[in-house]
């Protein structure tokens, strides 16, 4: 595992110069660049630290980290669309029981009834743009992995129609009791509702719960940023595999717990 930054910013000739001083090439105007966290990052910090640049942190693991982990963070998948309704953020009256929501920091939110989706994603597994801690599969999936493992299941709907989709279904996931210990990540408590919850962004390994629950779960915490709050969503190394081998998740999706 290695920390890379991600700097960005409109960079202009006295910066390209300085940046070109130290082995660095980068062009005039709007640009990313990404440098490990090493020797040649901290001596450059101070420079991005006068000229206010965008610097966030982000980690890189290795192949093997992500597979030899007993856990990991579920971090990526197929894109399958929007909640809908899309407009007015309807599909959050729809879905969620709003009693103890927080419109600020978006915490609290409880599902009530069915995401409704526009088009049915041909995908066998895919999430949901601003809704990243609920997974959705396709139902011949459900039936040969996850059923099998006791791992509950509930419908889908097609929007308007409300009419049942039968390929897909959402994983109904529990959520862990058990807190751990983001001592590395940056907090935010509402100002409002006083509730707290974390950059989304996972800080080198996630830690791995003492008891977890089995196969895949959501942490007791909150993560986002603005009015997005989600739950990360943990899976075990047995889970990952054969969802690996079935060709229906990615290596890469998986950040390592530790
Ligand atoms: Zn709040």
């Amino acid at each position: 595992m290695k920390a890379v930054r991600q700097i960005s910013t409109w960079w202009n000739s006295e910066q390209i110069q300085i940046l070109n001083q130290f082995g660095l090439t980068v062009k005039e105007g709007f640009n990313n660049i990404f440098i490990e966290e090493n020797e040649l990052y901290f001596k450059l910090e101070p420079y991005f630290k006068k000229w206010d640049v965008y610097n966030v942190r982000g980690f890189d693991y290795s192949k093997e980290e992500r597979l030899n982990s007993k856990y990991c963070v579920i971090q990526g998948w197929n894109e399958g669309g929007y909640p809908q309704s899309e407009n007015d953020n309807g599909y959050k009256k729809l879905t969620y029981n709003l009693d103890n929501y927080c419109p600020i920091c978006g915490i609290g939110f409880k599902q009530k009834d069915a995401f409704r989706l526009k088009n049915i994603p041909k995908h066998l597994m895919f999430g949901l743009h601003w809704t990243f801690g609920e997974l959705f599969f396709n139902v011949d999936v459900y039936k040969k992995i996850f059923e099998p493992l006791d791992i509950k299941c509930c419908d889908v709907k097609l929007y308007k129609s409300d009419k049942v989709i039968d390929s897909i279904i959402q994983l109904v996931l529990p959520e862990i009791e058990e807190t751990v210990n983001l001592s590395d990540y940056v907090a935010e408590t509402c100002s409002i509702c006083r509730r707290t919850k974390y950059h989304p962004m996972v800080q080198g390994f996630f830690p791995e719960h003492k008891n977890p629950l089995p196969h895949i779960y959501k942490t007791k915490e909150y993560f986002g940023s603005g009015a997005q709050a989600d739950k990360k969503i943990i899976i075990s190394g047995t889970l990952r595999d054969i969802l690996i081998k079935e060709k229906i998740m990615k290596y890469y999706w998986f950040i390592p717990c530790q």
